[in-house]
Parts: C-alpha cells; sequence; structure tokens
C-alpha cells in the first residue's frame, strides 16, 4: 500500500492505522513525501503573524509512520504509471504498489501570468513559502522594512495571509491585496464580503478590486486595466491547481487536472487508486478547495483500503454541503461564515485556534521503530 503525499488526509489515516492496524493486517505500508514535516495550512497565517511556532504548525511525518508502524520514503513523486502500478520517484526509483492513495495538495496556479515563477512567492509549497517568509522577518529585524507588499488572491486564504503580513509588517510597509473580482472572499456571503473588506481597510491595506494580474515583475505586479501596483515582493495566494504529473499519469482527471474519483475515493478510472484531499474531485459533489473536505475524508478512505486489501466491499462516502470557514484577523479575532451567515468576534478566533491546536495535538503520538530512508 504506498500513500503518496503526507496531507491532512494521510497524516490522519496514518493516526488510525497506529491505532487498530489489525484494520490493515498484512499490508506493508510505505508512504512518500516530499517534507519531513508537513504543514497545516489552517494554522499558516498564524505562523506569519507571530501567533504559531513553527513547530506547532508542522506534523512530524517520522514520527507519525513510526506510530503507524509505515515506512517513510523522503522523496517527492513525479509520476504514477496506472498501466504497471508503480510510482515513480525523483531520484529515478520506482515502488509497485497493490493498491495507492494520492493526497498531494494542491498549490496556487503560477503559470497563467507571464513573471509569476520567476517574481512571485506562492503560499505552497508552503516550505519554499516559508523560507521566504521567514528570509523577509530576518530582513525586517535588521532594519530592512519593504515599502510594498502584495499579496494577489482576495479568497479566504489571501484574506488572513494579507491581515497577517499586516500585523508583522505595520510601521513603514504597505500591504496591497489585488483581487480579480469586485468584493474580496469570492462564494462567501454578502456580509461576510463586507465584514472583512471593513476590516482590511481599516487595517490600512490597500484594496485593488476588480483588477486581473497580467504580469509580475521585480518591482511591480501590473493589472489588466493598466493600474501597476509597485511590490517589494509579491504574494500568490491565486486559485490552485494540482501537479502537472498528475494529469500526464493518465488517470482520468477534471477539466483542471484533479484526480476524478467516485464516492468511495476511487479513481473512476483506475480502482487501485485512491485519492483524498485537494487533489481529488469527488464526482457528483463539487466542493471548494479546503482542507476541512481533506480532513473528513481520512475516516472513509481509511475504511475503504482496509476493505480493499482485504477484498471486502467498499462503502460510499457523502461529503458534506456546507462547511463552515473561520479567518483570523491576527489581532485575537476572527470572521466566521458559513452558508449565508457571518459573524466577527474574540470569541470565533479563540473557537480557531481550539479547533487548530486540538487537529494538531492528535499528531503528538510516538510509537516503535520505523525505516526511514531518503531514497
Ligand atoms: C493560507 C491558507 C490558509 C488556509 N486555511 C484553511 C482553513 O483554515 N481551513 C480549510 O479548510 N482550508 C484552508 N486552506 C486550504 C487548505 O490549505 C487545503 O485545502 C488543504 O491543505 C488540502 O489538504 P490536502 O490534504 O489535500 O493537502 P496538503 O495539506 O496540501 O498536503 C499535501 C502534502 O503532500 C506533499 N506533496 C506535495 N506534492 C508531493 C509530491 N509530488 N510527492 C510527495 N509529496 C508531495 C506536500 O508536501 C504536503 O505535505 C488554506 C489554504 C491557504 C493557502
Amino acid at each position: 500500500m504506498v500513500l503518496v503525499g503526507g496531507g491532512h488526509t494521510h497524516a490522519l489515516v496514518l493516526r488510525l492505522l497506529g491505532e487498530r492496524p489489525q484494520a490493515w493486517s498484512g499490508a506493508e505500508v510505505v508512504v512518500v513525501s516530499d517534507v519531513l514535516l508537513a504543514p497545516y495550512s489552517g494554522m499558516l497565517p498564524g505562523y506569519v503573524a507571530g501567533i504559531y511556532t513553527h513547530e506547532a504548525i508542522h506534523i512530524d511525518l517520522e514520527n507519525l509512520c513510526r506510530f503507524a508502524r509505515a515506512r517513510l520514503i523522503c522523496q517527492a513523486v513525479v509520476g504514477i504509471d496506472v498501466e504497471a502500478n508503480r510510482v515513480l520517484l525523483a531520484n529515478g526509483d520506482v515502488l509497485s504498489f497493490d493498491y495507492a492513495s494520492v493526497n498531494i495538495g494542491s498549490s496556487p496556479m503560477t503559470d497563467a501570468v507571464p513573471g509569476v515563477d520567476r517574481w512571485a512567492v506562492p503560499v505552497k509549497p508552503v516550505a519554499a513559502f516559508l523560507r521566504r517568509w521567514d528570509a523577509l522577518m530576518a530582513a525586517v529585524n535588521s532594519g530592512a522594512m519593504p515599502k510594498d507588499v502584495v499579496i494577489v488572491g482576495g479568497g479566504a486564504g489571501g484574506v488572513e495571509v494579507a491581515l497577517a503580513m499586516e500585523k508583522r509588517l505595520s510601521g513603514g510597509c504597505r500591504v496591497h491585496l489585488v483581487h480579480r473580482d469586485r468584493q474580496v472572499l469570492s462564494g462567501h456571503p454578502a456580509r461576510a464580503q463586507r465584514l472583512a473588506r471593513a476590516l482590511l481597510e481599516k487595517r490600512g491595506i490597500v484594496l485593488h478590486l476588480g483588477e486581473d494580474v497580467v504580469n509580475v515583475n521585480e518591482d511591480s505586479v501590473v493589472c489588466a486595466s493598466g493600474k501597476s501596483v509597485p511590490s517589494s515582493t509579491t504574494f500568490w495566494v491565486t486559485q490552485v491547481a494540482p501537479a502537472p504529473w498528475v494529469r500526464e499519469s493518465g488517470v482520468a482527471t477534471d477539466e483542471s487536472g484533479f484526480i476524478r474519483v467516485d464516492n468511495r475515493l476511487c479513481s473512476v478510472s483506475h480502482p487501485l487508486l485512491f485519492a483524498a484531499g485537494d487533489v481529488a474531485t469527488v464526482e457528483g459533489h463539487p466542493r471548494p478547495k479546503a482542507g476541512v473536505f481533506a480532513v473528513r475524508q481520512a475516516k472513509p478512505l481509511f475504511a475503504n483500503i482496509g476493505a480493499a486489501l482485504r477484498g471486502d466491499a467498499l462503502r460510499s462516502y457523502r461529503p458534506q454541503k456546507a462547511f463552515l470557514s473561520l479567518i483570523s484577523t491576527a489581532t485575537g479575532s476572527a470572521l466566521a461564515s458559513r452558508r449565508w451567515l457571518a459573524w466577527k468576534s474574540p470569541l470565533m478566533w479563540r473557537w480557531k485556534d481550539w479547533i487548530d491546536r486540538r487537529f494538531m495535538r492528535q499528531f503528538a503520538c510516538s510509537g516503535e521503530s520505523q525505516d526511514v530512508s531518503d531514497s
């Protein structure tokens, strides 16, 4: 059984496996992850805001795999040969599988706009983003405050990152938020959009709404309207896409390249392949790409992999329709939004903080020895 990627779903699956090893009895479990410390993006803006430490927002995959008695290989997967049932690693190694599951998340699209690859800092992969953010903070701490920082993308992630950055960079740096739509938080209730906009404006964040970025330069972001926004560093928090190798592997994908799975989390084209989290699109249940769905898929994925390994029938899973979005203001409050409801309050922040810390506490487990290799 090969688990590709240590996303939220696989992390929870490993936790369950450690608790109930008999559920996958007899299976050799191999986890392939490009990082040993898997980031929890729900707490990422809190790290940017200086609320959480690096350790607090990462899941220790070595520890978790030890607990689950799984072998961990620290390598990027660069392809899956779905006809020969093989996972292809960046170092050239090949892993054969009876079953595999993909949970590698997604990243902001960077190839559609010239200059993004060269000059912008995408929020994912998180490790690369954190390196750039830590370097920026080191420069700030030694007195080199940037003049203008631009965040492109005004969805929940972009708004939260902008508020977090404003908190850390206040006093000399202008924080800009550029968003394609006329309102931030597209797809959220109108009240949430109004509350978020008022908050961003109150914090002095310069909003560029209804602006489509068409070019990113070293020192500016250029919009389709002709507007040029000065930028010392541009952060890219836009719509997400899966890794290109997913589509190239020949597995059935939707038009954006996400793996099409049925309601048992099996690929619709290759039933030995499971997929969960952002990288998967559940047929008949389109949902926004949010960690909450990745988390909820852990139990059905764990059960269905166990059933597949035993040769039993797989069970259907029905994703929830609505979910609560909690956006931290970075200053001790949070904006909650669900369906048509929206509410900003310090209570919401305390709730978000409690939910996130409780999520991470599940991985503070230890266990028996395990085989970790980097090849
Ligand atoms: C700033 C920000 C804040 C967010 N806040 C929230 C929130 O509060 N609530 C919410 O529901 N959603 C939130 N999201 C969305 C959330 O990040 C994603 O929906 C969620 O992370 C998806 O989880 P996942 O398990 O699919 O993958 P991920 O959590 O992205 O994990 C994928 C893992 O696979 C690894 N990996 C990637 N490629 C490879 C490869 N080729 N080979 C091996 N390993 C690989 C990665 O290193 C990573 O560890 C936020 C997003 C951002 C950007």
